[in-house]
């Protein structure tokens, strides 16, 4: 029925994580904070085909911005201009969540916010050292909806 249908989604989205259904960080389109938008970077984003680009800082673990595709709008290849100038003028808001949040919690706050897109960073006390945060991945709106249709599915 409808009801079981929809207690089934519930319960998907009540209990699988973020860490569940995340893009791993190793498969993340992203680019350095040092790259300059010259021609060749240009088309780089645009051959990619997503529409945000994570920006890190020296080591890919390390995202500092993100790029929108359509902040390019009035960027000129030749004009080379480095990243930073365009990320630091849209400054894009970076959402950080941890890798144990709720799908449930992480619909409502990507209903809440403007920003579709979440990094996933978790506390890593494995070693000897200090804990420390290490990022996972990226999760998006698309991310969670995508789990919901298919508990639905696997329900017909
Ligand atoms: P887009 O609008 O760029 O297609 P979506 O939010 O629709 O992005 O997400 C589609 C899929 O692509 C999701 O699985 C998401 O985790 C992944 N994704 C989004 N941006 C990137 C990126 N920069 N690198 C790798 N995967 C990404």
């Amino acid at each position: 029925s409808e009801f079981v249908k929809e207690e089934f989604s519930r319960g998907t989205l009540r209990s699988k994580t973020v860490e569940d259904i995340l893009t791993p960080l190793k498969d993340c389109f992203m680019l350095p904070s040092s790259a300059a938008l010259d021609f060749s970077t240009m088309s780089e984003i645009m051959q990619s085909g997503y529409t945000r680009v994570p920006i890190y800082e020296e080591e890919r673990s390390n995202i500092v911005e993100i790029l929108y595709v359509k902040d390019l709008a009035l960027v000129d290849p030749d004009d080379c201009t480095p990243m930073t100038t365009i990320t630091k003028f849209y400054n894009h808001p970076l959402h950080f969540v941890f890798n144990d949040t709720k799908l449930d919690a992480m619909l409502e706050e990507f209903k809440k916010g403007n920003s579709h897109m979440a990094i996933v960073q978790k506390v890593n006390n494995e070693g000897e050292g200090d804990p420390f945060y290490e990022v996972l991945g990226l999760v998006t709106l698309e991310d969670v909806i995508e789990e919901i249709i298919k508990s639905e599915i696997l329900d017909e």
